[in-house]
């Protein structure tokens, strides 16, 4: 069935671009698409630190030091893998440089502030050493080249595969220069699935030939929120669309149906995080309801210089909805294997 409206639960970057497009590929209108979500920044950053330190998730230990801002770290692309990126940004005026196009802002600024890392690796009494020699023995590139040529078809052999166990035969993978890269430059621990590697070093494989420089690594002026996000909200609000900020869903009714087997859904139930009052909404059979399944910030704490980030062994708020939905239906995926083993999936950044 064709719908011309749209609820988007959460304000991320995938949500942001799935409005884009509906707008001016699908041709909705802008008012008739609304965001829920829980913040305006769990991914986007932006804000002052002193707006995060009584935040959800940080009100056991409130910041120390809320001069600053919160910033997650510098927005690291590359344009031969992040096409889309580039075609999403080039749709929206930069928020900064009048005149560009979000696209260009960032082409503009990198062009003029090229990445090249003069320090990847130092070691203990040699300073600097040289990251181009990546340190392979035969075992380690042919398991290498095994892992970067299996087929789609054949990746299922990795289900439940760590890195660890993948390379439990050869592991001196573990002391080359380029695991030593690899693991920092993309937050990859030996626990962490094989299957994940797989699938970064093809979407990263132009990175392999120079990533003791990361020559090829191309940087927002700003951080995401300045550079990324703000040009997305700021077309998205012009366009009349509806971001309705401090609402947590959580919960999703479906239609019922004689096999209960139609994924529709009827209502939304969520919390306002700002007055913990509960509020329904209500979707009819005109709206569609889209949802990413995971999110990498949603559960993210800040720690200070005194005070370490707090541990919160609570499924965030995507991976919770996630689970909802799939106790009553069983083809949505198992997000227990994401979110359940903490150990094998957190990363620190
Ligand atoms: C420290 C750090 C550094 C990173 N560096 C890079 C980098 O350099 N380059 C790069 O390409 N990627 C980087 N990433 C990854 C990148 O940020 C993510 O891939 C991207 O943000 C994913 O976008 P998303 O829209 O899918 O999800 P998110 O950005 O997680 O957005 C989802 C949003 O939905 C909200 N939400 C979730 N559930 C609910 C709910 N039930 N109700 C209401 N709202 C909800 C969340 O709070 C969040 O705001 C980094 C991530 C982190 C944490």
């Amino acid at each position: 069935m064709t719908k011309s409206k749209a609820i988007l639960i959460g304000a991320g970057l995938a949500n942001m671009a799935a409005a884009v497009y509906l707008i001016q590929e699908g041709h909705w209108q802008g008012d008739q698409i609304t965001f829920y979500s829980i913040d305006d920044h769990g991914s986007n950053d932006g804000s002052p630190a002193n707006e995060a330190a009584g935040e959800y998730w940080n009100k056991v230990h409130p910041l120390e030091n809320t001069k600053g801002f919160v910033a997650r770290g510098g927005r690291m692309l590359n344009y031969r893998t992040y096409v889309d990126l580039m075609d999403l940004l080039s749709r929206v005026p930069s928020a900064t440089e009048p005149g560009m196009t979000a696209a260009e802002d960032t082409r503009e600024f990198d062009a003029n502030h090229r990445t090249f890392d003069k320090a990847r690796l130092m070691e203990g009494g040699k300073g600097i050493i040289n990251g181009g020699k990546l340190g392979f023995n035969n075992k380690d590139r042919m398991k290498l080249t095994e892992l970067l040529l299996m087929p789609d078809s054949k990746e299922e052999k990795l289900d439940n595969v760590t890195i660890a166990d993948y390379f439990k035969d050869d592991p001196h993978m573990f002391t080359t220069n380029f695991w030593y890269m690899w693991e920092t430059t993309f937050a990859f621990r030996t626990q962490s699935s094989a299957q994940e590697l797989r699938r970064y070093m093809h979407q990263m494989i132009y990175e392999f030939t120079q990533i003791e420089h990361l020559v090829g690594v191309n940087r927002t002026r700003y951080n995401q929120y300045e550079s990324i996000m703000l040009p997305l909200i700021n077309y998205l609000k012009e366009q009349g669309v509806k971001i309705v900020l401090n609402r947590r869903v959580t919960n999703f009714e479906f239609k019922d149906t004689p096999m209960q087997d139609e994924i529709t859904v009827t209502a939304l139930r969520m919390t306002n995080t700002e007055t913990g009052e509960e509020e329904d909404v209500a979707v009819d059979d005109d709206t569609a309801v889209i949802f990413t399944n995971g999110s990498i910030t949603d559960s993210a704490t800040l720690g200070d210089f005194n005070t370490p980030a707090a541990e919160n062994m609570d499924y965030g708020a995507a991976a919770s909805l996630w689970k909802k939905a799939t106790n009553r239906f069983y083809n949505l995926g198992n997000p227990d294997k994401f979110f359940n083993d903490r150990n094998a999936s957190e990363w620190i950044s």
